[in-house]
């Protein structure tokens, strides 16, 4: 039997103190307890994060604060959100199900660990559950695995949906621990696996994260678009959350970010910039959709992802756009 400890946290800075004495945070517990119990994840502490008061407040500066143990239900279900940051709704609102929701918090959801099936099985070999044990996935049973930001030690894809909402909104995460409070631009937050992929985010020991930041909304059309296997309850094969501002026939204003295919939550930067400033035609949103996978490398049973991507970005904006 595994034993470890076990406590509560009633207050924000008692969460603070435990993560800093090593203890891992528990948000809802709807993919922690599940690797724990089948022994991938062994914490020896645990400081349950889930009670504290978590908030979505309005910043000075106009940008939206939301506490990193806020539920995911409740971030769609604020008017603010929904009226504000589309995408981010319609991203949450595409995962897992309502039950799930109403446990994952929002910092839960950052921090979730692939699905790729091998990590989940102790008898193959996986270099990030346990390191230069080698990766059973490459040339193996990979459709669901990334074909953008993959190495030679890990094709993971990032499972999240949220986080590709917060990836295309420029969002800032707020982590607390022993050199106090660090602002992480989403961008930098995950990490592509290169020869280390049990390193995964840039959180260091004893740092937690207390929350999440949404820059000033902009008022352009936003949405968020999943492709998978049946229509409710699964991963995403591709995704991509969009949004897009046209003046007279120009693009003024343009984010896209891509889910499902990266091994990280996936910006798609060189789409954005082919995009800038340029004609808002269907011919242009389907070059940003060749732009987005231009780095693609397909695995063994995965190709398939490249052109459901490259679709995905052009349709999109497209509709965005209402562009034939
Ligand atoms: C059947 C099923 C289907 C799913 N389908 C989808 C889907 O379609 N799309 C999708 O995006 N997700 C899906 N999920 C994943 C789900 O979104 C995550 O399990 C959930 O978001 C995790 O949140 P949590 O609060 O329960 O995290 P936990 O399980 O509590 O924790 C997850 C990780 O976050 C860490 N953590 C938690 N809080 C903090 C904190 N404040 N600071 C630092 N570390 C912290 C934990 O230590 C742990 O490493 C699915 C899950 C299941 C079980
Ligand atoms: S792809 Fe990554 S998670 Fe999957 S088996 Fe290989 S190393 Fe493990």
């Amino acid at each position: 039997m595994e034993t470890f400890t076990f406590e509560r946290a009633e207050a924000l800075d008692a969460a603070i103190d435990a993560a800093k004495a090593g203890a891992r945070c528990l948000g809802g517990g709807t993919n922690l307890f599940d690797l724990m119990k089948q022994r991938i994840e062994r914490p020896k502490a645990l400081v349950d994060v889930s009670s504290l008061a978590g908030s979505i407040e309005r910043t000075a500066t106009g940008s939206l604060l939301i506490g990193g143990a806020v539920r995911n239900t409740a971030v769609v279900e604020s008017g603010t959100v929904r009226a504000e940051y589309p995408m981010l709704a319609r991203a949450i609102l595409s995962g897992a199900s309502g039950q799930i929701r109403n446990m994952a918090t929002v910092a839960g959801n950052i921090l979730q660990r692939t699905r790729c099936a091998y990590f989940y099985d102790l008898a193959a070999s996986c270099n990030k559950r346990a390191p230069s044990s080698g990766c059973d996935a490459i040339g193996g049973l990979d459709r669901g695995n990334a074909v953008l930001g993959t190495s030679q030690s890990c094709t993971a894809v990032h499972p999240s949906d949220m986080c590709v909402a917060l990836a295309a909104l420029d969002a800032t995460v707020h982590v607390e621990g022993p050199r106090g409070r660090r602002l992480v631009p989403f961008a930098e937050f995950h990490r592509e696996p290169g020869d280390t992929p049990h390193l995964e985010s840039d959180l260091q020991a004893g740092e937690m994260i207390v929350a999440v930041e949404l820059a000033r909304p902009v008022p352009h059309p936003s949405t968020y678009r999943k492709v998978r296997d049946r229509a409710s309850y699964a991963f995403a094969l591709g995704s991509v959350a969009a949004q897009l501002g046209v003046e007279g026939g120009r693009v003024s204003y343009v984010r896209i970010a891509l889910g499902g295919v990266g091994t990280r939550p996936w910006r798609a930067n060189a789409a954005e910039r082919l995009l800038q400033g340029g004609p808002a035609t269907g011919d242009a949103f389907r070059a940003a959709g060749e732009a987005a996978v231009a780095d693609a490398v397909a695995g063994a049973r995965n190709g398939f992802k490249i052109d459901l991507a490259r679709r995905l970005v052009a349709r999109t904006l497209m509709d965005l756009g209402e562009q034939p």
